[in-house]
């Protein structure tokens, strides 16, 4: 959804215009020194439009006088919303505080809708046509605390929002992509065969899907799915460095061009080089992730045991993609694929909103707060989902967080929001 942020002096009104704007009597919560208000952003809603507001005035700031505090808001707040509402007080006038958020906000470019709080009834009206002197535009006179000119603000506001946030994913469409990667004689293609059952390679013209020459569209589960660079996988292309082939150039291609991979690994080996340096592709390229064991009628309990302890060492760095053992050749257990690539390109692109993700980050800030460093602790002001495909999530805080804090929200974010078969990536934004 749009993120509006709301910005202004303290004073101006801003968390009961925020209240007005939610439509609930949800407190605010007065911000006291040292106490981290544990939410910053609220999910509202009008005229049948979804959008988030994020009140900037429980950020804190650690600027010094008042009106480098509020101008380091201003910068927050336009580098994350698509829209800002600027609250000013219409009984006070325009401060120089006010002059300074103004410098801030026309340099970002983000449409602004001017907010003159605190006119009350008609007689002071008169009052917010005062602040047509900031050059933001037509101020909206409004009171806050009793709703007054509230429908009209609101209105404004959706005009300002853009109708998708801008970063929103735009899926191409037709039918899934996969790539079926792994070293040479793992059984990608006895796997594939399997999938598709020989025969039963579907072609579509009809849907007027274009298909590459190297890639085959294959029926599985009532839907239709295209395999990318089969060609690669049934015939074997001989290189100089045939070895290096399946980590080279060629995988790289089809991890590109797929949405999810399915890497195959022989699971009557062990983990080689190869299979390392492949792995470290997949990790690279964000997308989705299924681990396929094949041969495990090679594999017995001894093995097994084996092997097991060697996955936990060597997958670590994609322990969060689902694993599924099979045998190829039989056809064992190959009907468990296509429910893990479903739900690994379900993760892929899930959508947290901006509200659930900072109440999310409310509670684990409470829980766990950062170690504090240097007498100091970083501080988690907002999160917002940049991105989905895979989810990528922006933290604004107020200094730089530990490599293993990051590491520990981003095993919480899974656990929370059921993240499997997807790469999450954090974009820590400190203040300083
Ligand atoms: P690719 O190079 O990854 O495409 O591998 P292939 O599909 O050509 O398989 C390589 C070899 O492994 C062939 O001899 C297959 O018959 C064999 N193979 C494939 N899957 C299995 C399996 O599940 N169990 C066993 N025992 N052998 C398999």
């Amino acid at each position: 959804t749009p993120i509006l942020a709301v910005v202004g002096r303290p004073n101006v009104g801003k968390s009961t215009l925020v209240n007005r704007i939610i439509g609930r009597r949800e407190a605010v919560v007065e911000d006291r020194p040292g106490v981290t208000r544990d939410r910053v952003s609220y999910d509202a809603n009008w005229n049948g439009r979804a959008f988030t507001v994020v009140d900037t005035g429980g950020w804190d700031p650690e600027a010094e006088g008042l009106a480098e505090r509020i101008s380091a808001q201003a910068e927050v707040a336009v580098t994350l919303a698509d829209a800002v509402l600027f609250v000013v007080d219409a009984t006070v006038g325009i401060t120089d505080t006010d002059e300074a958020v103004v410098k801030v906000l026309r340099k970002s470019g983000r449409p602004v809708v001017l907010a003159a709080n605190k006119v009350d009834d008609q007689r002071t009206e008169a009052e917010a046509y005062g602040l047509w002197n900031l050059g933001l535009g037509e101020p909206f006179p409004v009171s806050a605390l009793h709703g007054r000119g509230s429908g009209d603000l609101l209105d404004a506001v959706l005009a300002a929002l853009p109708d998708t946030p801008p970063e929103s994913f735009q899926p191409v469409g037709g039918p899934r992509r996969i790539a079926i990667i792994g070293r040479p004689n793992v059984g990608k293609s006895s796997l594939l065969n399997k999938l598709a059952g020989e025969e039963r390679v579907v072609v579509d013209d009809a849907s007027g899907t274009t298909v590459d020459p190297v890639d085959e569209l294959v029926e599985l589960g009532g839907k239709t799915w295209k395999f990318i660079d089969t060609a690669g996988i049934r015939k074997r292309v001989k290189t100089a460095s045939g070895h290096e082939y399946y980590a080279s150039l060629r995988t790289t291609t089809a991890i590109e061009r797929a949405e999810v991979t399915v890497l195959v690994i022989d699971g009557s080996q062990s983990i080689s080089e190869q299979d390392m340096r492949i792995i470290q592709v997949v990790r690279d390229s964000g997308r989705a992730l299924v681990i396929c064991f094949n041969k495990w009628d090679l594999v017995d309990d001894e093995r097994r045991y084996y092997l097991e302890r060697e996955y936990e060492r060597e997958l670590v760095q994609v322990q969060w993609a689902p694993r599924i053992n099979v045998t190829a050749r039989t056809g064992w257990h190959i009907d468990r694929l296509v429910p893990a690539i479903d739900k690994a390109l379900e993760g892929w692109e899930t959508r947290i909103s901006t509200g659930q993700l900072n109440s999310f980050l409310g509670r684990l800030v409470a829980e766990h707060p950062h170690p504090v460093r240097g007498g100091r602790q970083p501080r988690i002001l907002f999160g917002t989902q940049a991105q989905t495909s895979p989810p990528t999530f922006a933290l604004f805080t107020s200094a730089k967080l530990d490599a293993g804090y990051e590491r520990f929200i981003e095993r919480r974010l899974r656990e929370e929001f059921g993240f499997v078969g997807t790469p999450i990536a954090l974009q820590v934004r400190p203040r300083e």
